[in-house]
């Protein structure tokens, strides 16, 4: 084994060494990432299936590190989420993006966008207020933006994290729970959640075939959601043929590769105005 193995053990100490420094780099430097200008968002498309129109997108946060170059969000968010500096994150995605749908609606191209809210966020009793306060200094309609929300992160603190919502909903902001059917669903929780949207997990659809237990989950998770009153999104749609299946299925909205990967923002604009083929 590797202990008998002096030259394997020393290179697999020298691999979690590095990965080990640059796990303490990257949490250094998060702190000063978003006033160094290192941060991007990119928009992902989410498609209408039944009006075959792109009327929304995610935002999802890109990090250009000086040393590192770009960094997942995979990686750097549950870093951030660890040491107390997904805050400062939120406030620069929540900035950005509300600034982003200001140009483009003076522009004429008018979106709903998506952003990811972490556990932190949603104990932040000044939130709605927050984000009210952004929305009315740069014009934009609050029924513009959509807070996706993991119910995992509804676990640090139920309670309170009910009344933020709460708070947000008041504002017009609209609520997903994003990677529906993963980590600690439940549908008592669901219910007294005031949510609007509900995307199933990726990890339903990807390797979706009708006859498979997902296409039970996934085809029973829809029917529920509308009876609950809520649009479902299809996430990590890559095939045109699963496509077809959400269609069937009466799935209101897909997001995936097949229909675009997240785009910087000049990109996706062009994109988005050209029809779909
Ligand atoms: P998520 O919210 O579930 O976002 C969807 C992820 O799936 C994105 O990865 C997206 O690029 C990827 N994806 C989209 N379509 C497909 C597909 O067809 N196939 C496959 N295999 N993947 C697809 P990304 O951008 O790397 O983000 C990863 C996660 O990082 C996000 O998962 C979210 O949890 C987190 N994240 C990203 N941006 C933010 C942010 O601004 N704030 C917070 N708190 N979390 C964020
Ligand atoms: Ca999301
Ligand atoms: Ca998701
Ligand atoms: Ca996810």
């Amino acid at each position: 084994d590797a202990a008998q193995q002096p030259g394997r053990l020393q290179v697999y100490q020298q691999g979690s060494d590095a990965a080990h420094q640059r796990q303490v780099n990257l949490v250094r430097d998060l702190r000063h990432a978003a006033q160094n200008g290192e941060l991007l968002l990119y928009y992902q498309p989410k498609l209408d299936i039944r009006a075959g129109r792109v009327t929304a997108a995610e935002a999802l946060l890109r990090w250009v590190h000086p040393q590192y170059g770009m960094v997942s969000p995979g990686e750097f968010i549950p870093l951030a989420e660890r040491t107390g500096s997904i805050q400062i994150l939120t406030t620069w995605v929540i900035e950005e993006a509300v600034r982003q749908l200001h140009e483009w609606n003076q522009r004429g191209l008018r979106l709903q966008v998506s952003l990811n809210i972490s556990a932190d966020d949603l104990v932040n009793r000044g939130l709605a207020e927050q984000v009210g306060q952004l929305l009315a200094r740069h014009g934009v309609a609050a029924e513009q933006l959509v807070f996706e929300i993991t119910e995992s992160a509804m676990m640090q603190d139920p309670q309170l994290a009910l009344e933020v919502l709460h708070s947000l909903r008041a504002c017009g902001i609209h609520l997903s729970v994003d990677d529906f059917g993963t980590g600690y669903s439940s549908l008592a929780q669901l219910k007294r959640m005031p949510v609007q949207e509900l995307k199933i997990d990726q990890s339903f659809i990807r390797d979706l075939d009708e006859h498979s237990e997902d296409a039970v989950i996934v085809r029973s998770t829809i029917e529920m959601s509308h009876s609950l009153g809520l649009k479902v999104v299809a996430e990590g749609v890559e095939y045109s043929y699963i496509l077809d299946l959400l269609r069937r299925w009466n799935c209101d909205t897909a997001q995936g590769y097949l229909i675009n990967k997240p785009l910087p923002p000049a990109q996706f604009e062009s994109w988005v105005r050209q029809p779909l083929s």
